[in-house]
């Protein structure tokens, strides 16, 4: 079974709510994200993907820090979550190695989301996120159990 390595991104708004996108192909509620190129990082891969499919310039929160170790590479950050997969494109089945990112937005909210990929989009609190039909088990599990509080918290305020 061929395996990819993807990247996710979860955009938290200041409100403390999270960016998803309906994707056209399969019909989910998801996070921006996408499969890993060859000359990139995941974590690139996060943030291009999101600019590709939602039109926003992105940040990556650290939590947790990456160590460095040789590099002078500044564009990098550390996943704070890992989920395998399953991607079902009908004739094209294989498994996903993705990386999930938090991000915040910079600059303009304002989501132009790309018509050929993106059906629908919108911003989320966890408790409607996991109460709505068409978000994948492991994002519910994500959005509910691995995103701190204290960044989710601000919806309350
Ligand atoms: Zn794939």
């Amino acid at each position: 079974m061929r395996i990819c390595n993807t990247a996710s991104c979860f955009v938290i708004d200041s409100r403390g709510r999270i960016l998803l996108i309906k994707h056209a192909k399969l019909g989910m509620w998801l996070p921006p994200g996408g499969h890993v190129d060859e000359s990139e990082t995941a974590c690139y891969t996060a943030i291009r993907e999101t600019r590709e499919e939602t039109g926003l310039d992105v940040k990556l929160i650290q939590k947790p820090p990456l160590v460095w170790n040789n590099t002078r590479m500044r564009s990098a950050a550390a996943p704070f979550a890992t989920t395998l997969h399953r991607a079902d494109y009908g004739d094209n089945v294989h498994y996903h190695y993705n990386l999930c990112f938090m991000a915040r937005v910079n600059g303009t909210k304002r989501v132009r989301p790309e018509r050929n990929e993106v059906d629908d989009y919108g911003w989320f609190t966890t408790k409607e996120i996991l109460s709505m039909a068409g978000v994948p088990h492991d994002v519910k599990i994500i959005v509910s159990e691995r995103i701190p509080e204290t960044l989710l918290s601000r919806s309350r305020r």
